[in-house]
């Protein structure tokens, strides 16, 4: 091995001899080997290494063989990585944040480009599993109220601008979204004219879920007018016994019980506030 002919650029005295070694190997022929399972006689590349040896099996082979299995033990299989996932869990949560961190645009992308392509499917996915995707959003906010919450403000406090436009624009194009906001509002505003804290949920003080407030809301208004708001007409919530007749806090609680609630168009609105003919009723609340 001392001489100083050439091999490409390297001189031979430089190279290790098992290097050497290996590398004649591979420039002067390619090792081969013959599938136990296909009989085909194939490069030495085309079988996994099991250790320092290689499998009896060739990829190809090997990769049918996998998929028969899992076809057959299916059930098997998804009770495995169950039981794997569960007591892999404090491990598997820290590999797929550093997973996510170093790869985010990598996988931001992918899910851009799958959704893209498959929004037909998912659609469809939505479509079917309403109430169980309803189901598990809801108990997932429950569990991660606190994380959410402190998230989503400081998100509101970033992007400050596109919040107010999103809120302006639908607004104006979405009448439920506005009957909830009015809704809110009307509540917050209730209990601070009257120097109180609200101290209950909306939807306890209303009586009714916002949904069914809502619906309620609309049908006044079709009771009143005699035809759909259209969400474009400037409507107000209207206490039908007004606000100011409340002397304490229950008395607000009172009036603004859902059935106590009504939607007039805005002028209507103003108008009746300049007239003060109403009482609270003491059974209001029973009455419903
Ligand atoms: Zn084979």
């Amino acid at each position: 091995m001392k001489n100083n002919c050439n091999f490409g650029i390297i001189y031979i005295r430089e190279v290790p001899e098992l290097l050497l070694l290996t590398l004649i190997r591979e420039v002067l022929y390619v090792e081969t080997k013959v599938c136990k399972r296909c009989n085909i006689e194939k490069e030495i590349n085309d079988f996994y290494k099991n250790g320092k040896n290689y499998n009896s099996v060739c990829k190809e082979c090997k990769k049918i063989e996998a998929l028969q299995y899992a076809k057959k033990n299916k059930e098997k299989i998804k009770e495995y990585q169950t039981n794997y996932r569960i007591k892999n869990k404090d491990d598997l949560k820290k590999y797929y944040k550093k997973h996510y961190i170093e790869n985010s645009e990598k996988i931001k992308n992918y899910h851009k480009e799958y959704y893209a392509n498959n929004i037909e499917k998912i659609k469809d996915y939505l479509k079917e599993n309403k109430e169980k995707i309803k189901e598990k959003r809801k108990t997932y906010y429950e569990k991660n109220f606190q994380q959410i919450n402190t998230k989503h403000k400081e998100w509101l406090r970033n992007n400050k601008k596109e919040q107010l436009k999103y809120e302006k624009d639908r607004f104006h194009n979405d009448k439920i979204f506005k009957l909830k906001k009015q809704s809110r509002n009307l509540i917050r505003s209730s209990f601070s004219r009257k120097g109180q804290r609200k101290k209950y949920k909306g939807e306890e003080i209303i009586g009714c879920s916002i949904e069914n407030f809502i619906k309620h809301l609309l049908k006044s208004f079709k009771k009143n007018y005699g035809y759909e708001w259209d969400g474009k007409e400037k409507v107000h919530i209207d206490h039908i016994i007004p606000l100011f007749e409340a002397k304490k806090e229950e008395d607000v609680i009172k009036l603004c019980h859902y059935t106590n609630l009504q939607l007039l168009k805005a002028k209507d609105n103003l108008q009746k506030s300049n007239k003060k003919v109403f009482k609270v009723k003491e059974d209001l609340y029973e009455s419903k």
